[in-house]
């Protein structure tokens, strides 16, 4: 692309704010709408547009939970811990719901459904549901032999063939259109976003710390860092913990066919849900090519576009498949899956002025809006939020 004059002879000088957040998807935006609500000067600052990462990218899916079932969350991060991410994530969706999502046209109550093609993931499913109403979590169950067996494309296709197929269901949970709600989120934010503005360093100066722009700097009493995948790159010590990772997708137009519900398979390794105008879209299979689906570019390969075609016609019954978009997006992947937020005050120097918010391993829409709004109440000396960096720094 070529630059015209005047971008390049643009300049923003030196600016002051109280408070710079880098990177303007779901988690910057949320926090910045936060920030002012509380009555702080921020400034949102992003190298390309609003949404122009994973935010405007990814399914759409405003989901329950995290990447794998309740038993193996339960099991990875012990139960109160899971139970609190569970939770975090209703919450998510219930201040959305506050913010006026369901007034997007593009946004539906429906619910999820974690199927199990495998019979060990059948009984990983049985034990979450027990997990989850033991734990006061409302809760579903579908089968292939039930009454209430979904009436769509899965249930009554491939699945129908299925003995003992079974799938646990979310009933509260929603989805839309992701770009929608980053225009949702933008319109809440009483404050200037700086667009087409890498932010290239960040400097300590006296008492606050200068963010170098391509065409300026701003001066802030604090920095929120919401770059998510992007974060290594600015800031050398979060490389190793934030790890970029591509999640590719497509979209097809299936004329009869339709999904009843947003689905995750596999663990949450593939997920598909209805489009809009006629489609159903599709996405995963990045973890049988997890050695090249990593890294910054935002490409479509062959290999993995193969993949989750023939995933797609798996689950439709469908011998061929027509195709309208494909897409990719890079997230940021934590160690053990979990949101990261705190202050990179004592690795880089800054006093506790610079802080991160993101890491959300594929789930920003269901954790990012909440965990940015529970960082602003850190930052400002308010409760820690229950995902801190320290864990992992
Ligand atoms: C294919 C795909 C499907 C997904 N599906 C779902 C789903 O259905 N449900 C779900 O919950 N989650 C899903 N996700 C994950 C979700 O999209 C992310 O977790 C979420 O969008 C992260 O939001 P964010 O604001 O933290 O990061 P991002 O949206 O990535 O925003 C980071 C921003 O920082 C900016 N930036 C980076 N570096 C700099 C810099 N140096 N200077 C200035 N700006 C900078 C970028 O331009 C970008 O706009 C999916 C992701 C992908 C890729």
């Amino acid at each position: 692309m070529t630059t015209s004059i005047w971008r390049k002879t643009m300049r923003l000088g030196v600016q002051s704010c109280e408070v710079a957040i880098v990177g303007a998807g779901i988690c910057g935006l949320s926090a910045a709408a936060e920030f002012g609500r509380r009555g702080l000067r921020a400034v949102v600052v992003d190298r390309d547009s609003p949404g122009s990462g994973a935010s405007g990218r990814n399914a759409g899916f405003l989901m329950r939970g995290a990447a794998d079932n309740y038993r193996a969350a339960c099991e990875q991060y012990g139960r109160a811990l899971a139970g609190t991410l569970w939770r975090v994530s209703e919450q998510n969706l219930a201040m959305l719901r506050a913010a006026g999502v369901e007034r997007l046209p593009s946004f539906s109550w429906r619910p999820s459904c974690l199927v199990a093609f495998t019979e060990e993931e059948r009984e990983q499913l049985r034990q979450s549901a027990k997990l989850l109403i033991e734990d006061g979590f409302d809760v579903g169950q579908v089968g292939c032999s039930t009454a209430d067996t979904p009436q769509d494309s899965l249930w009554q296709g491939p699945l129908a063939k299925e003995r003992g197929a079974m799938g646990l269901v979310n009933p509260g949970d929603a989805c839309c259109n992701p770009v929608e709600l980053i225009g949702l989120l933008r319109s809440r934010c009483q404050c200037p976003v700086l667009e087409g503005q890498e932010v290239v360093s960040l400097r300590r100066s006296n008492g606050s710390i200068d963010v170098q722009l391509t065409d300026g700097v701003l001066r802030a009493d604090r920095v929120l860092l919401a770059t998510n995948a992007y974060a290594g790159l600015l800031v050398q010590s979060l490389s190793s913990i934030v790890l970029p990772r591509r999640g590719q997708m497509l979209a097809l137009r299936a004329e009869g066919r339709s999904l009843s519900m947003n689905y995750y398979a596999n663990h949450g390794s593939e997920y598909f849900r209805e489009g809009y105008g006629g489609t159903l879209v599709f996405g995963g299979c990045r973890k049988r090519f997890a050695e090249t689906e990593v890294g910054y570019e935002d490409r479509v390969t062959p290999e993995v576009q193969l993949a989750i075609e023939a995933f797609a016609r798996s689950v439709l019954g469908a011998d061929r498949l027509d195709v309208v978009a494909r897409w990719s997006g890079v997230m940021g992947f934590s160690p053990d899956g979990l949101p990261l937020v705190g202050s990179l005050g004592d690795t880089e120097g800054w006093d506790g002025r610079v802080w991160f918010c993101g890491g959300f391993t594929g789930h920003g829409m269901s954790l990012a809006h909440k965990t940015a709004t529970m960082t602003v109440e850190e930052m400002l000396g308010g409760a820690p939020t229950p995902f801190p960096l320290s864990r992992v720094m």
